[in-house]
């Protein structure tokens, strides 16, 4: 079994406790994980406070800039490794945690470039015996907690424009997928980043509990449920540190009629089946305009079925297992409840592959006759579960997509462009995507409103957050 060890001031280091990490392909415990303690944890901080004051803050940004460039190289060489590790972890296709790899290293370099750009202004006042000017100064110390559905690309979001800014950092990812972060600790000792700017400590909510309490630290920056974003949201209250909080939702993908059928069909099923389903942005509620409803429903189903489930690190494979037995569970309880709520389940459901049997495999599943007020259609599932609602007029489709808790993602599909931006204009959510899903972009904002969050990664006005601005008047 692989033993891993956590990363504090340049050094490796192990815990008291360890906790075992699950293949769920398999359900084969394959790596060993330290449980940090509450010493382990200040001694991180300690550890990112004393680089910042030491040497990060005074790195000249082209420094920063160089091994940010550095760490993305190193990335992209060992993206293979990388892909292999996280997709054994949690059950991702190789062929998405590969892209990822590119997808972070893309991050770091774009982050990279803004580190010697970051500047104040001059300020001319009523007074013109008075000098007026802000500095943009790092904010310090940021406690980064990931979630562990895409850890590597999640902590890209958070990580570059932290380390971009001047900022020192302690990581904590997630207790179901810390392996790669910790693979990925080794590159950043090869970039060679001076000891104590990156520390990454591992473990359980505990953790991140200790971490977000602590009063040594000044921002952070959160990606999981939004439950937890909660009590993270009160520990951060007590000290007044600035939050980002990356949560969940129960995304819209709105169908018209005028749509391209094809296109929107592969849209609708990229955007609920990849990674299982297990995706922040899942299109997990497709309202389909009533002309079109039944047929879209079937053509969804009949490719549904049609999708290959298997071993995560085969590269044929299109639908892994989902991460790990508390999921399989809650998954399964949530499809299984919702024949009692009215609705139908169309395909999918309990896996009967005997040669599935191993792992945390669920089918890829479409549900119709669904109501958006249904529990089903409200609460986020996080697996491979399609809710389908149909609908008459623009208007209604609108106030349904805005009849969440969340509003993160969601989509548009027509061939009508006024309907486009009229429909976009009024969605509740962080990111609207026409006439395609789940697409992403290093200089396009990211992030979501009501109960998925607030503060925005991705983009550079994400930059802005990781740094403060000091103003410095003078009476000449
Ligand atoms: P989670 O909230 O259970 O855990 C996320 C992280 O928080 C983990 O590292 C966990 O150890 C830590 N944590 C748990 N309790 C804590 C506490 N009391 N204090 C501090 N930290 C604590 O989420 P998850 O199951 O890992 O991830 C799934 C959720 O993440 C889904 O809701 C999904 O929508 C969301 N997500 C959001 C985005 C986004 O960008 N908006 C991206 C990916 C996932």
């Amino acid at each position: 079994m692989e033993k891993y060890q956590m990363f504090i001031n340049g050094e490796w280091r192990s815990s008291g406790e360890s906790f075992e990490s699950i293949n769920p392909y398999n359900r084969e415990a394959w790596a060993l994980i330290p449980q940090a303690s509450e010493k382990d944890v200040e001694d991180a901080i300690d550890a990112a406070r004393t680089a910042f004051k030491k040497t990060w803050r005074n790195t000249p940004g082209l420094q920063r800039a160089k091994l940010m460039n550095k760490l993305a190289d190193l990335l992209e060489q060992n993206a293979a490794h990388m892909a292999l590790i996280e997709s054994t972890d949690n059950g991702k296709i190789i062929k998405e945690t590969s892209k990822q790899m590119v997808f972070a290293a893309r991050m770091y370099r774009f982050y990279a470039s803004y580190a010697d750009k970051l500047y104040g202004q001059t300020i001319p006042l009523d007074n013109p015996n008075f000098f007026d000017y802000t500095l943009c100064e790092p904010v310090g110390v940021v406690v980064l907690i990931t979630a562990w559905n895409s850890p590597i690309q999640l902590l890209a979001n958070k990580l570059g424009p932290a380390l971009a800014a001047g900022n020192c950092v302690v990581i904590k990812p997630s207790e179901q997928a810390s392996a790669s972060t910790l693979e990925f600790a080794k590159l950043v000792q090869e970039a060679g980043f001076p000891p104590g700017v990156v520390n990454v400590v591992t473990g359980d909510g505990k953790v991140g509990d200790c971490l977000t309490r602590s009063t040594q630290i000044d921002k952070i920056s959160f990606t999981g449920g939004s439950q937890t974003g909660r009590l993270i949201g009160k520990n951060a209250s007590q000290n007044f540190v600035p939050l980002t909080l990356e949560l969940g939702g129960k995304s819209p993908n709105i169908v018209f009629a005028d749509a391209d059928f094809n296109k929107a069909v592969a849209g609708a099923i990229a955007g609920i089946f990849a990674s299982s389903g297990q995706t922040c942005i899942a299109g997990s509620r497709l309202l389909v305009q009533r002309p079109i409803y039944e047929k879209m429903a079937e053509a969804i189903a009949e490719r549904a079925k049609t999708i290959k489930m298997g071993n995560p690190l085969d590269e044929s494979t299109q639908m892994g297992p989902v991460a790990n037995e508390m999921q399989y569970q809650r998954i399964m309880q949530a499809i299984e409840s919702v024949e009692a709520e009215g609705a139908k389940i169309l395909c999918g459901g309990r896996v009967t592959d005997s040669a599935l049997a191993s792992g945390y495999f669920i089918q890829p599943t479409v549900l119709v006759d669904v109501a958006n007020c249904m529990k089903v259609a409200q609460e986020e599932i996080f697996g491979p579960v399609l809710s389908v609602i149909p609908f008459d007029e623009e208007d209604e489709a609108i106030t349904m997509a805005n009849d969440s808790v969340y509003g993160l993602a969601s989509g548009v599909w027509t061939t009508n462009l006024s309907r486009a931006h009229r429909v976009a204009k009024q969605i509740d959510a962080g990111t609207v995507w026409i006439n395609t899903y789940r697409t992403s972009a290093a200089q396009a904002p990211f992030g979501g409103v009501k109960q998925s969050g607030y503060g925005r990664e991705r983009g550079f006005h994400a930059i802005l957050p990781y740094t403060r601005t000091k103003n410095v008047m003078i009476d000449m």
